[in-house]
């Protein structure tokens, strides 16, 4: 007489607890406010560095992503 095959508990999701997440929320908030602000502000007025190095460095994706530049 064959055996029935064994049931298979069903797999839980692995728990993250939130405070080893928030660190890693923080870093990529941080580091994405960063480049917000190097592709859609960073020229003008509001330039943090002279230059227009880093608004030509950053044109096309000012214009991709929909930022009124000229
Ligand atoms: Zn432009």
């Amino acid at each position: 007489m064959a055996q029935a095959p064994p049931v298979r508990s069903a797999s839980l999701p692995v728990q993250i607890p939130l405070r080893e997440i928030l660190p890693w929320a923080v870093f990529a908030l941080v580091i994405g406010m960063l480049l917000f602000y190097f592709v859609g502000v960073e020229q003008g007025a509001t330039s943090l560095f002279g230059g227009s190095f880093i608004h030509e460095f950053t044109h096309d994706g000012r214009h991709l992503l929909g930022f009124p530049c000229h």
